[in-house]
């Protein structure tokens, strides 16, 4: 099962591209996981996208391609896959069609004022990609991951500028890519406002 998770920022796509994932056992490949993974590692690519991430731009099509292009290739993907966060441009999707074939693109719907709760309240595990928010899915002990009790820390696009600037980005650039996904039959929209378990039902009731 190869599919593909679009929405706006903030609008859940991680914290179901987790439960879908352990649900069916196939691979959650988050491009800004990826990419966040290289920053922390201070890696020649994560070194190239460091002020692209924070400034809440897209990273190049190019490079973002080929990362994704040779993801693909490892032997996990075999069986699916769920892109959380790419394609996020036409020329993405075009590529991606190239190299794979898409089963369904889910589209988690979510009004702009949910979003930005969501963004600003939002806290990360840096070193599993884990989500929590203060107010909606908050830890077992404030501050700390569930897992390994390490911090929980902002991500630098979350502040109020680059997520203005994200939603911009998201309506000029990865918005196409809805009448894309269904002019092709691939699209199915999921309401995303109800709480994480309610959103969960629905995702398996159209992938059942
Ligand atoms: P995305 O990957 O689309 O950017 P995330 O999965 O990171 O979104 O979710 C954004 C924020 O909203 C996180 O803080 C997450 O804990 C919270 N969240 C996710 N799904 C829900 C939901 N259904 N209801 C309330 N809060 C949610
Ligand atoms: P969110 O779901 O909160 O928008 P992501 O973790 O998906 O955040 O992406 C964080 C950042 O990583 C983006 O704002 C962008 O800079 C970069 N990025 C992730 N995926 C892509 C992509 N497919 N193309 C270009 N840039 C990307």
């Amino acid at each position: 099962m190869n599919l593909v998770f679009l929405g706006p920022p903030g609008a859940g796509k991680g914290t179901m591209a987790t439960r879908v994932a352990e649900h069916f056992t196939i691979p959650h490949i988050s491009t800004g996981d990826i990419f966040r993974a290289n920053i922390k590692g201070q890696t020649e690519l994560g070194k190239k996208v460091k002020a692209i991430l924070d400034a809440g731009d897209l990273v190049p099509d190019e490079l973002t391609i080929e990362l994704v292009r040779d993801r693909l290739t490892r032997k996990d993907a075999a069986r699916g896959f769920i892109l959380d966060g790419f394609p996020r441009t036409i020329p993405q999707a075009d590529a991606l069609a190239e190299f794979a074939a898409v089963d369904r693109a889910l589209n988690f719907v979510l009004p702009d004022e949910e979003v930005i709760k969501r963004l600003s309240g939002r806290r990360v595990h840096p070193g599993s990609g884990r989500t929590y928010h203060v107010l909606f899915n908050p830890p077992e002990s404030e501050g700390k991951d569930d897992l390994t009790g390490e911090d929980l820390v902002i991500r630098p696009d979350d502040q109020e500028d680059a997520i203005r600037n994200r939603l911009q980005v998201y309506k000029q650039q990865t918005e196409p890519l809805i009448a894309y996904y269904d002019d092709r039959s691939l699209l199915v929209d999921i309401d995303s406002a109800p709480a994480p378990d309610a959103v969960f039902r629905q995702v398996l009731k159209v992938l059942s």
